[in-house]
């Protein structure tokens, strides 16, 4: 039987200290989130109230046919709203009904903020009420900000999911100890989790957000919460506002990450480690097997983290941990110091962490380091390329299941794949 992950004996938090910087920056809007979000809540609708830069990006980054009926759109401002000569809530009123109308499948309508409606000053916590009385009993109507002023792509969903936690059902101070996963996951990847909670005896378990809307769990003083995604700082605080607890763990990335996941959840129940690491240790061994295939591809290679996804510092941890990658620079939008105290504990002694961007500074360090593999946007990756650099896109691995054992070999083939390419075209 494998060992399970004990951390406290091995860590280290003795870090760099951290660098902080302000200046352009290279990232996507948290509009986004509404990619992967609209996917796994089947009964939402997304309207996104903004300008045509909004509808393209949204077009372009989910790839939908035009044909198709996604459950997301854009209320288009035009040029009349934006200098005020429309009454922009009489306008949204009609877009509303007419979609509702279009569309009887839509139980939860999320009014999605963007930098014009921001500019404008347009209130949609106000247009949410407003709709969502006017359509009492059929649809709930609640709004976020997915407005790329200052923020980065993955504060979508967590000003999304920060939006449904005071609809989520209050449950009394009797209620048994229920379990919410909070953060977006992929629906196989929930399967998996939900069959290993149950193997472990904890059988109150819902997720935030569910696949549907309307099967929201319910929240109380005896709900305890685990994270699933380390971006989610507004959620934990709606959700701590709310009387419940999370559970400090590693996030479920790579062998070691996920066993600790399991490990802090099964704690908190008050579950025997003994029956923990029995139920854990098969998936453990084939997450191991699948590590090691890429293990010596990417062990000793240098990897540098751009600040873009918020998963950095515990991808870092897990590809120093479990694949023995030599980490240059860990840059992240935002050091969540709470969120993250496990996960920065565990990293190497000495290692450079970044919070924020000077786009050009960590450009120019980026160059004198050279490292084997950069993780950078989109936009950032073909001027590296055509330097001689690797990269690997840092959005692709939100849209990627990543989470858990079953899922740690093809996370770590994510960052094997372009060390491949680049050895081939060495030779
Ligand atoms: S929300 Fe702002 S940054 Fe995002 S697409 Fe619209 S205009 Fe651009």
């Amino acid at each position: 039987m494998n060992a399970p992950a004990r951390l406290d004996a091995q860590v280290n938090g003795d870090c760099a200290p951290v660098l902080r910087e302000r200046g352009q920056r290279e990232v996507f809007c948290g509009l986004t989130g509404i990619i992967w979000l609209h996917r796994r809540m089947q009964d939402a609708f997304f309207l996104v109230v903004g300008s045509r830069t909004c509808a393209h990006l949204l077009q372009s980054a989910a790839g939908v046919m035009i044909f198709a009926e996604p459950r997301f759109a854009t209320a288009i401002m035009e040029e009349r709203d934006l200098a005020g000569l429309a009454d922009a809530n009489q306008e949204l009123d009609r877009i509303v009904a007419q979609l509702i109308a279009r569309r009887p499948d839509i139980r939860t309508l999320f009014l999605v903020g963007s930098c014009p409606s921001e500019v404008i000053k347009l209130d949609l916590a106000k247009a949410a009420q407003r709709l969502g009385e006017a359509y009492a009993g059929s649809v709930r109507v609640l709004n976020y900000s997915g407005s790329g002023i200052e923020t980065t792509f993955t504060q979508g969903e967590d000003a999304c999911l920060a939006a449904l936690v005071p609809v989520m059902p209050a449950l009394p101070a009797d209620a048994p100890t229920n379990l919410v996963v909070v953060g977006t996951l992929p629906d196989i990847v929930e399967d998996q989790f939900r069959r290993i909670f149950a193997d472990l005896g904890i059988t109150h378990v819902g997720s935030l957000p569910e696949r549907v809307v309307a099967d929201l769990p319910g929240i109380g003083p005896n709900t305890l919460y685990l994270l699933a995604q380390p971006f989610l700082g507004d959620t934990g605080q709606a959700l701590d506002r709310r009387g419940a607890r999370r559970i400090e763990a590693l996030f479920p990335f790579g062998v070691e990450g996920t066993s600790d996941w399991f490990h802090a959840a099964a704690a908190a129940f008050g579950i025997p480690t003994s029956h923990v690491d029995a139920v854990l240790a098969p998936y453990r061994a084939r997450g191991e097997l699948a590590l090691l295939r890429h293990r010596d591809r990417l062990a000793g290679r240098t990897i540098f983290f751009m600040p873009d996804s918020q998963l950095e510092v515990p991808l870092a941890r897990f590809l120093s941990r479990e694949l023995g990658m030599v980490l240059t620079e860990v840059g992240t939008p935002y050091l969540h110091a709470g969120h993250l105290a496990r996960e920065l504990a565990a990293l190497p002694p000495g290692v450079q962490l970044s919070e924020g961007q000077d786009v050009d500074r960590q450009l120019d360090r980026v160059r004198a380091l050279r490292p084997d593999l950069t993780v950078c946007g989109l936009g950032l990756a073909n001027p590296l390329e055509s330097e001689g650099l690797s990269t690997k896109w840092a959005i692709e691995l939100v849209f990627s299941p990543i989470h858990g054992f079953d899922q740690a070999g093809d996370l770590a083939e994510l960052f094997a794949r372009p060390m491949r390419r680049r050895d081939v075209l060495r030779v």
